[in-house]
């Protein structure tokens, strides 16, 4: 195992202020389970899970509630025991609604119900004995998706298609996102989970060589890994990137650490032979393979200048905002702004009723000292924006044609690539809400061809 620094720097990106040192030091602390959790059937990417529950059913722990319902899908266990008060439509982080479990947690196990889970919930697995499938099957009924961006369903990235292989398991310990330090901890405190984890994701892939890939402002981080991976075997390096935006990218960070470049969309980084997953994701799959322990909990960063006390917390999923604010000592002040995950790609919410869910990376409160208020004006052409996207686009040209209601032009412009990591809004001097646009049209693009496939659909039905 050897530690090196990276030989490729992508094109693009930004250096916002970074603020982690709010919460930087702060050791992860373990939250009580609330009295009310709001646990979500669509905490990941792809289809939502099928709701197996039903206000009035007591469940217990680790319990199944919702099935996987597709082939991108994650099935969801409950967080902790309690009583289903109600399965409803419920607001999520980036601003859908979807159904959700509302449980009781305070509530007594009425007379009939399962009995209280002794020891673990799942069998725990010899990792070096049990076969791939075993491992694979594991990571997808303890209910694993990626942590660290979309949600994407871990047992599907961990099962390349026929004919595609993975050469590089990439670990994406960059945490770029200002203000957030959850992943910078679990690597400081969870370090042999991680190595552990490497070592079943390896067994699951057949062997790939390994990058962890870190930024150069976390030495704290690089050196705990250098202890845990020290005596690995097999081609293992730490990959030291440079401190740039966005620079935990799934596709950028592929470039920055083996120099390959991920084609457009459909194409994934299977493609390349890659497969990239959140540190905090491999320690999961460790609990879940070796103590039996599904992803019911996570580590979350509450910070921001407006919060009394910035944590990195470990809270069962489903934990609402106003809950995990209250652990951390409330507020200073009221906070002119909430943003649920970082400030750069993070989603703006109007009501701490919003619970968390396995992807919540962080949640910030900002006074209005951190919060400039602008009026978004014409562009001026001074072409900043371009320079900043990692992903080569005209970002000024994509949020003309919005502001024009034409997405076709938007499309065209290949607005279908951002990757919506708001470098282009953060340096726009006419405050212009670019990524917003981007965003907007990406909406539009996949209503319109979901639309055309739901007609041609309907066609072939009427035939
Ligand atoms: S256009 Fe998209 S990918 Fe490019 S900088 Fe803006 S948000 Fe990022
Ligand atoms: S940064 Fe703003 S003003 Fe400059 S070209 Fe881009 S959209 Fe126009």
């Amino acid at each position: 195992m050897k530690t090196v620094k990276s030989q490729f720097k992508f094109k693009g990106g930004v250096h916002p202020d970074y603020n982690k040192e709010l919460a930087r030091d702060k050791a992860i602390e373990r939250m009580g389970v609330p009295a009310e959790l709001v646990v979500s059937m669509s905490q990941h990417l792809g289809a939502p899970a099928k709701c197996l529950v039903k206000a009035g059913d007591y469940v217990r722990r680790g319990q199944l509630i919702g099935e996987k319902n597709g082939f991108i899908s994650v099935c969801v266990r409950a967080p902790a025991d309690g009583l289903v008060k109600a399965v409803e439509k419920r607001l999520g982080p980036a601003g859908g609604k979807a159904d959700a479990v509302v449980l009781d947690t305070t509530a007594a196990a009425p007379e009939g119900s399962p009995p209280a889970a002794e020891g673990p919930v799942l069998p725990p697995l010899d990792w070096r004995s049990a076969p791939r499938e075993d491992l694979l099957k594991r990571v997808e009924e303890a209910g694993i998706c990626g942590m660290g961006g979309a949600g994407f369903p871990t047992a599907v990235k961990l099962n390349p298609p026929p004919g595609k292989r993975c050469e590089y398991l990439i670990l994406n310990g960059a945490e770029c996102e200002p203000y957030l330090t959850a992943d910078f901890r679990v690597m400081l405190e969870r370090a042999d989970r991680i190595r552990t984890g490497v070592e079943i994701m390896r067994k699951i892939l057949g062997g790939p060589a390994v990058r962890i890939a870190i930024e150069a402002n976390k030495p704290e981080a690089i050196a705990a890994m250098e202890k845990a991976f020290a005596d690995i075997e097999g081609n293992v390096e730490i990959v030291v990137l440079p401190v740039l935006y966005p620079q935990g990218s799934e596709k950028h960070q592929i470039f920055a650490t083996v120099g390959r470049v991920v084609p457009e969309p459909p194409a994934l980084p299977i493609d390349v032979g890659c497969v990239v997953e959140n540190v905090g994701t491999v320690a999961a799959i460790a609990d879940a393979v070796e103590k039996g322990e599904p992803l019911l909990e996570r580590v979350t960063t509450i910070s921001g200048d407006a919060v009394a006390e910035p944590k990195n917390v470990l809270a069962p999923s489903g934990t609402k905002y106003s809950d995990l604010v209250a652990f951390c000592g409330g507020t200073k002040e009221p906070p002119a702004k909430v943003i649920s995950g970082g400030t750069m790609m993070g989603f703006a919410v109007s009501t701490m009723d919003i619970a968390t869910t396995k992807t919540t990376s962080g949640l910030l409160l900002l006074s209005p000292r951190r919060v400039f208020q602008y009026a978004s004006g014409s562009c001026i052409n001074c072409g900043r924006c371009l320079r900043a996207c990692p992903m080569n686009l005209n970002p000024a040209l994509i949020s003309k044609a919005v502001d024009a209601s034409d997405i076709k032009s938007a499309e065209d412009a290949h607005v279908m690539d951002c990757i919506e990591c708001g470098a282009c809004s953060f340096g726009c001097p006419a405050y212009r809400t670019i990524t917003q646009s981007c965003r907007r049209a990406k909406n539009s693009i996949r209503a319109r061809i979901a639309a055309e496939k739901a007609k041609a659909a309907a066609a072939k039905e009427a035939k």
